[in-house]
Protein backbone atom coordinates (compact mmCIF):
# COMPACT_ATOMS: atom_id res chain seq x y z
CA UNK A 1 0.00 0.00 0.00
CA UNK A 2 1.43 3.64 -1.13
CA UNK A 3 2.17 5.38 2.14
CA UNK A 4 0.27 8.88 1.93
CA UNK A 5 1.08 12.41 3.16
CA UNK A 6 -0.97 15.41 4.03
CA UNK A 7 0.10 18.55 1.77
CA UNK A 8 -1.02 22.06 1.68
CA UNK A 9 -1.76 23.51 -2.24
CA UNK A 10 -2.64 27.46 -2.73
CA UNK A 11 -6.17 26.62 -4.74
CA UNK A 12 -6.58 30.06 -5.84
CA UNK A 13 -5.62 33.39 -3.64
CA UNK A 14 -6.37 33.49 -0.34
CA UNK A 15 -7.32 29.66 -0.62
CA UNK A 16 -5.30 27.03 0.70
CA UNK A 17 -6.23 23.67 0.57
CA UNK A 18 -5.18 20.67 2.95
CA UNK A 19 -5.24 17.14 0.20
CA UNK A 20 -4.16 13.72 1.11
CA UNK A 21 -1.41 12.44 -1.56
CA UNK A 22 0.93 9.82 -1.99
CA UNK A 23 4.94 9.85 -0.20
CA UNK A 24 7.27 10.89 -3.03
CA UNK A 25 10.28 9.02 -2.91
CA UNK A 26 13.97 10.40 -3.60
CA UNK A 27 15.48 10.20 -7.01
CA UNK A 28 19.23 10.54 -7.82
CA UNK A 29 20.93 12.49 -5.48
CA UNK A 30 18.14 13.32 -3.32
CA UNK A 31 16.66 12.75 -0.02
CA UNK A 32 13.58 12.62 1.28
CA UNK A 33 13.06 14.63 4.39
CA UNK A 34 9.82 14.68 6.99
CA UNK A 35 9.60 18.03 6.97
CA UNK A 36 8.98 19.53 11.05
CA UNK A 37 8.82 22.65 10.49
CA UNK A 38 7.85 25.49 8.06
CA UNK A 39 8.18 29.47 8.39
CA UNK A 40 5.72 31.68 6.85
CA UNK A 41 7.69 34.06 5.12
CA UNK A 42 6.46 37.60 3.49
CA UNK A 43 6.87 36.45 -0.31
CA UNK A 44 4.71 33.65 0.41
CA UNK A 45 2.01 36.20 1.55
CA UNK A 46 2.37 37.59 -1.82
CA UNK A 47 1.20 34.36 -3.27
CA UNK A 48 -1.42 34.06 -0.97
CA UNK A 49 -2.81 37.45 -1.15
CA UNK A 50 -2.20 38.17 -4.42
CA UNK A 51 -1.46 34.81 -6.82
CA UNK A 52 1.43 36.17 -7.43
CA UNK A 53 5.11 37.42 -6.71
CA UNK A 54 7.24 39.81 -8.94
CA UNK A 55 5.06 38.66 -12.59
CA UNK A 56 5.50 34.71 -11.52
CA UNK A 57 2.02 33.74 -10.86
CA UNK A 58 -0.12 30.75 -9.54
CA UNK A 59 -0.69 29.73 -13.12
CA UNK A 60 2.83 29.26 -13.77
CA UNK A 61 2.85 26.25 -11.92
CA UNK A 62 0.47 24.81 -14.12
CA UNK A 63 -1.61 22.82 -11.52
CA UNK A 64 -1.59 22.18 -7.86
CA UNK A 65 1.43 24.28 -5.91
CA UNK A 66 2.47 23.50 -2.45
CA UNK A 67 4.01 27.47 -1.00
CA UNK A 68 6.06 27.26 1.40
CA UNK A 69 10.42 27.81 1.27
CA UNK A 70 11.82 28.21 4.75
CA UNK A 71 11.36 24.67 6.04
CA UNK A 72 13.53 22.16 8.09
CA UNK A 73 13.47 18.45 9.19
CA UNK A 74 14.41 14.98 8.96
CA UNK A 75 16.05 12.78 6.23
CA UNK A 76 14.27 9.52 6.45
CA UNK A 77 15.85 7.87 2.77
CA UNK A 78 18.20 9.07 -0.18
CA UNK A 79 17.97 8.10 -3.14
CA UNK A 80 21.02 6.12 -5.40
CA UNK A 81 23.59 8.44 -5.51
CA UNK A 82 22.57 10.65 -2.16
CA UNK A 83 24.73 10.97 0.82
CA UNK A 84 23.51 7.68 3.00
CA UNK A 85 25.10 9.52 6.31
CA UNK A 86 22.26 12.43 5.76
CA UNK A 87 19.94 9.60 7.00
CA UNK A 88 17.83 9.92 10.51
CA UNK A 89 19.74 13.92 10.93
CA UNK A 90 17.97 16.61 11.44
CA UNK A 91 18.62 19.11 8.38
CA UNK A 92 17.94 23.01 7.38
CA UNK A 93 16.74 22.64 3.51
CA UNK A 94 18.42 25.33 1.43
CA UNK A 95 15.65 26.28 -0.81
CA UNK A 96 17.04 27.51 -3.66
CA UNK A 97 18.26 24.69 -6.70
CA UNK A 98 20.92 26.41 -8.41
CA UNK A 99 22.58 24.62 -11.36
CA UNK A 100 26.26 24.55 -10.54
CA UNK A 101 27.83 25.33 -13.76
CA UNK A 102 26.54 28.72 -15.38
CA UNK A 103 29.50 31.75 -14.77
CA UNK A 104 27.34 32.88 -12.14
CA UNK A 105 27.37 29.67 -9.76
CA UNK A 106 31.10 29.01 -10.82
CA UNK A 107 32.11 32.74 -9.25
CA UNK A 108 29.91 31.91 -6.17
CA UNK A 109 26.91 34.11 -6.58
CA UNK A 110 24.41 31.04 -7.04
CA UNK A 111 21.55 33.98 -5.46
CA UNK A 112 21.33 35.41 -8.95
CA UNK A 113 21.84 31.90 -11.23
CA UNK A 114 19.54 32.52 -14.17
CA UNK A 115 18.80 28.39 -14.17
CA UNK A 116 17.52 28.07 -10.60
CA UNK A 117 14.29 27.26 -9.29
CA UNK A 118 13.42 27.86 -5.76
CA UNK A 119 11.05 26.59 -3.39
CA UNK A 120 7.58 27.78 -3.55
CA UNK A 121 7.53 29.68 -6.40
CA UNK A 122 5.89 28.20 -9.59
CA UNK A 123 6.44 26.26 -11.13
CA UNK A 124 8.87 24.57 -8.02
CA UNK A 125 6.56 23.32 -5.49
CA UNK A 126 7.65 24.28 -1.86
CA UNK A 127 8.09 22.24 1.51
CA UNK A 128 4.23 22.73 3.08
CA UNK A 129 4.33 19.17 3.23
CA UNK A 130 4.44 16.41 5.90
CA UNK A 131 7.47 14.56 3.32
CA UNK A 132 9.24 16.06 0.42
CA UNK A 133 12.15 14.84 -1.89
CA UNK A 134 15.09 17.64 -2.20
CA UNK A 135 18.55 17.84 -3.86
CA UNK A 136 20.56 15.82 -1.00
CA UNK A 137 23.55 18.14 -1.43
CA UNK A 138 20.83 21.10 -0.59
CA UNK A 139 20.20 19.37 2.95
CA UNK A 140 22.74 21.03 5.20
CA UNK A 141 22.50 18.39 8.85
CA UNK A 142 22.00 20.61 12.09
CA UNK A 143 22.95 19.94 15.38
CA UNK A 144 20.50 18.58 18.23
CA UNK A 145 20.58 22.39 20.16
CA UNK A 146 19.04 23.96 17.12
CA UNK A 147 16.01 24.01 17.57
CA UNK A 148 13.06 23.78 14.64
CA UNK A 149 12.53 26.98 15.28
CA UNK A 150 15.80 28.46 15.13
CA UNK A 151 16.39 25.61 11.75
CA UNK A 152 13.52 27.59 9.81
CA UNK A 153 15.02 31.53 11.21
CA UNK A 154 18.26 30.36 9.29
CA UNK A 155 16.72 31.28 5.87
CA UNK A 156 15.90 34.78 7.04
CA UNK A 157 18.62 35.03 9.19
CA UNK A 158 21.00 34.33 5.83
CA UNK A 159 19.45 36.76 3.98
CA UNK A 160 20.74 39.70 6.63
CA UNK A 161 24.24 38.40 6.32
CA UNK A 162 24.14 38.37 2.81
CA UNK A 163 22.50 42.14 3.09
CA UNK A 164 25.18 43.10 5.29
CA UNK A 165 27.98 41.99 3.29
CA UNK A 166 26.62 44.09 0.36
CA UNK A 167 25.65 47.21 2.24
CA UNK A 168 29.02 46.80 4.38
CA UNK A 169 27.71 48.61 7.36
CA UNK A 170 30.78 50.52 9.38
CA UNK A 171 31.17 50.31 13.37
CA UNK A 172 30.55 54.05 14.65
CA UNK A 173 28.25 54.66 11.60
CA UNK A 174 24.49 55.51 11.78
CA UNK A 175 21.76 53.18 10.47
CA UNK A 176 18.30 53.15 9.75
CA UNK A 177 16.44 49.71 8.96
CA UNK A 178 12.78 50.60 7.55
CA UNK A 179 10.00 47.88 8.23
CA UNK A 180 10.61 45.49 11.01
CA UNK A 181 9.04 42.18 10.15
CA UNK A 182 11.27 39.06 10.75
CA UNK A 183 14.01 40.65 7.51
CA UNK A 184 14.16 43.81 9.38
CA UNK A 185 14.21 42.41 12.79
CA UNK A 186 17.51 39.96 11.97
CA UNK A 187 18.66 42.88 10.11
CA UNK A 188 18.67 44.82 13.49
CA UNK A 189 19.71 41.57 15.70
CA UNK A 190 23.22 41.45 13.10
CA UNK A 191 23.63 45.26 13.51
CA UNK A 192 23.58 45.77 16.88
CA UNK A 193 26.32 43.03 17.09
CA UNK A 194 28.12 45.07 14.79
CA UNK A 195 29.31 48.28 16.89
CA UNK A 196 26.82 50.47 14.81
CA UNK A 197 25.23 53.46 16.51
CA UNK A 198 22.38 54.74 16.54
CA UNK A 199 19.69 52.14 15.48
CA UNK A 200 17.07 53.87 14.03
CA UNK A 201 14.57 51.34 13.55
CA UNK A 202 10.73 52.15 11.48
CA UNK A 203 7.56 50.34 11.46
CA UNK A 204 3.89 51.14 11.49
CA UNK A 205 3.08 48.35 13.60
CA UNK A 206 3.97 48.95 17.38
CA UNK A 207 4.43 45.36 18.43
CA UNK A 208 7.14 45.04 16.13
CA UNK A 209 8.88 48.38 17.03
CA UNK A 210 8.92 46.61 20.84
CA UNK A 211 10.43 43.49 19.04
CA UNK A 212 13.21 45.94 16.99
CA UNK A 213 13.89 47.71 20.71
CA UNK A 214 14.50 44.00 22.40
CA UNK A 215 16.93 43.48 19.48
CA UNK A 216 18.97 46.53 20.00
CA UNK A 217 16.93 49.13 17.61
CA UNK A 218 18.06 52.86 19.45
CA UNK A 219 15.09 54.90 18.57
CA UNK A 220 11.99 53.66 16.62
CA UNK A 221 9.73 55.51 14.79
CA UNK A 222 6.25 54.83 13.83
CA UNK A 223 5.48 56.42 10.70
CA UNK A 224 1.50 56.27 11.23
CA UNK A 225 2.36 59.50 13.24
CA UNK A 226 6.22 60.41 13.06
CA UNK A 227 8.13 61.59 10.46
CA UNK A 228 10.88 59.28 9.80
CA UNK A 229 12.64 61.64 7.68
CA UNK A 230 12.92 64.10 9.89
CA UNK A 231 13.44 61.81 12.62
CA UNK A 232 16.83 60.22 11.28
CA UNK A 233 18.04 63.79 10.77
CA UNK A 234 17.56 65.22 13.77
CA UNK A 235 19.25 62.49 15.45
CA UNK A 236 22.10 61.96 12.67
CA UNK A 237 22.13 65.60 11.62
CA UNK A 238 23.15 64.51 7.76
CA UNK A 239 21.16 61.22 7.82
CA UNK A 240 21.85 57.73 7.86
CA UNK A 241 25.52 56.67 6.80
CA UNK A 242 23.42 52.91 6.34
CA UNK A 243 19.98 52.10 5.40
CA UNK A 244 18.13 48.29 4.74
CA UNK A 245 14.76 49.12 3.23
CA UNK A 246 13.08 45.50 4.22
CA UNK A 247 9.07 46.64 3.98
CA UNK A 248 9.01 46.81 0.25
CA UNK A 249 6.29 49.84 0.02
CA UNK A 250 6.24 52.75 -1.58
CA UNK A 251 6.59 55.01 0.80
CA UNK A 252 9.65 53.43 2.23
CA UNK A 253 11.22 53.43 -1.08
CA UNK A 254 10.60 57.19 -1.12
CA UNK A 255 12.20 57.59 2.52
CA UNK A 256 15.09 55.91 1.96
CA UNK A 257 17.03 57.91 -0.18
CA UNK A 258 15.86 61.26 1.76
CA UNK A 259 16.83 59.83 5.27
CA UNK A 260 20.32 58.78 3.81
CA UNK A 261 23.53 60.77 4.28
CA UNK A 262 25.51 61.78 1.65
CA UNK A 263 27.73 59.06 0.18
CA UNK A 264 25.47 56.41 2.02
CA UNK A 265 24.90 52.92 0.98
CA UNK A 266 21.20 51.69 0.70
CA UNK A 267 20.17 47.50 0.49
CA UNK A 268 16.64 47.33 -0.59
CA UNK A 269 15.82 43.97 0.71
CA UNK A 270 11.87 44.74 0.40
CA UNK A 271 9.70 43.08 -2.16
CA UNK A 272 6.82 45.60 -3.03
CA UNK A 273 3.34 44.38 -4.25
CA UNK A 274 3.46 46.74 -7.66
CA UNK A 275 6.52 45.68 -9.09
CA UNK A 276 8.59 49.32 -9.83
CA UNK A 277 10.75 50.99 -7.20
CA UNK A 278 10.66 54.89 -6.95
CA UNK A 279 12.58 57.29 -5.27
CA UNK A 280 13.55 61.17 -6.39
CA UNK A 281 16.10 60.85 -8.91
CA UNK A 282 17.60 64.41 -7.67
CA UNK A 283 18.21 63.29 -4.15
CA UNK A 284 20.05 60.07 -4.75
CA UNK A 285 22.45 61.58 -7.47
CA UNK A 286 23.20 64.49 -5.35
CA UNK A 287 24.13 62.41 -2.36
CA UNK A 288 25.58 60.15 -4.64
CA UNK A 289 24.12 56.75 -2.81
CA UNK A 290 24.57 53.63 -3.39
CA UNK A 291 21.48 51.79 -4.16
CA UNK A 292 22.15 47.57 -4.13
CA UNK A 293 19.55 45.04 -4.59
CA UNK A 294 19.28 42.46 -2.35
CA UNK A 295 18.62 38.72 -3.73
CA UNK A 296 17.86 36.52 -1.27
CA UNK A 297 21.09 34.48 0.44
CA UNK A 298 23.69 33.57 -0.90
CA UNK A 299 26.28 31.10 0.31
CA UNK A 300 26.04 32.51 3.93
CA UNK A 301 23.85 29.80 5.83
CA UNK A 302 27.14 28.37 7.24
CA UNK A 303 27.96 31.80 8.62
CA UNK A 304 24.33 32.84 10.03
CA UNK A 305 24.20 29.48 12.01
CA UNK A 306 27.89 30.18 13.41
CA UNK A 307 26.92 33.84 14.08
CA UNK A 308 23.52 32.38 15.97
CA UNK A 309 25.31 29.69 18.04
CA UNK A 310 28.31 32.14 18.92
CA UNK A 311 26.48 35.67 19.41
CA UNK A 312 23.45 33.33 20.62
CA UNK A 313 21.14 35.22 18.53
CA UNK A 314 17.50 35.40 20.30
CA UNK A 315 15.83 34.41 16.67
CA UNK A 316 13.70 32.00 18.22
CA UNK A 317 12.30 34.49 20.00
CA UNK A 318 10.80 35.45 16.48
CA UNK A 319 8.76 32.32 16.35
CA UNK A 320 5.75 33.23 18.95
CA UNK A 321 3.03 31.71 16.54
CA UNK A 322 2.41 27.67 15.58
CA UNK A 323 -0.04 25.81 13.66
CA UNK A 324 -0.12 22.37 12.46
CA UNK A 325 -1.01 21.88 8.73
CA UNK A 326 -4.55 21.42 9.41
CA UNK A 327 -4.78 25.05 10.09
CA UNK A 328 -2.17 25.88 7.83
CA UNK A 329 -5.28 28.64 6.40
CA UNK A 330 -5.36 30.35 9.44
CA UNK A 331 -1.53 30.57 10.01
CA UNK A 332 -1.24 32.40 7.00
CA UNK A 333 -4.35 34.37 7.31
CA UNK A 334 -2.69 35.53 10.60
CA UNK A 335 0.44 36.19 9.01
CA UNK A 336 -1.45 38.14 6.45
CA UNK A 337 -3.45 40.37 8.57
CA UNK A 338 -0.67 40.97 11.06
CA UNK A 339 -2.74 39.69 13.98
CA UNK A 340 -1.94 38.61 16.99
CA UNK A 341 1.42 39.86 17.54
CA UNK A 342 3.02 37.05 15.57
CA UNK A 343 6.22 37.81 14.49
CA UNK A 344 7.01 34.63 12.47
CA UNK A 345 4.16 32.16 11.91
CA UNK A 346 5.10 28.69 11.88
CA UNK A 347 3.51 25.55 10.60
CA UNK A 348 4.20 22.49 11.55
CA UNK A 349 3.29 19.56 9.07
ZN1 LIG B 1 11.78 33.64 3.27
ZN1 LIG C 1 23.88 28.55 -12.15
Amino acid sequence: MTKMMKQAVLAAPGKLEVVEVPVPSPGRGEALVRVLAVGVCGSDLHMFREGCIGGITLADAGGPFVPGHEGMGRVEAVGPGGDESLIGRRVFIEPAINCQHCRWCLEGKPNVCPHHTFLGLPPQDGCLSQYMTHPARLCEPISDDLTDDEAVLLEPLAIGVHSLDRVAPVAGRSVAVLGCGPIGLVHIMLLARSGMYPIIAADVLDYRLEAAKKLGATHVFNPTWEDVVKGTLDLTRYGADFVFECAGQRDTFAQMVELAAPAGRIGVVGIPEEDVLCYRHSVARRKGLDVLMIRRANLTFGRALLRLQREKLPLRDLANGHWPISHCQQALETASAYGQGVLKAIVNP
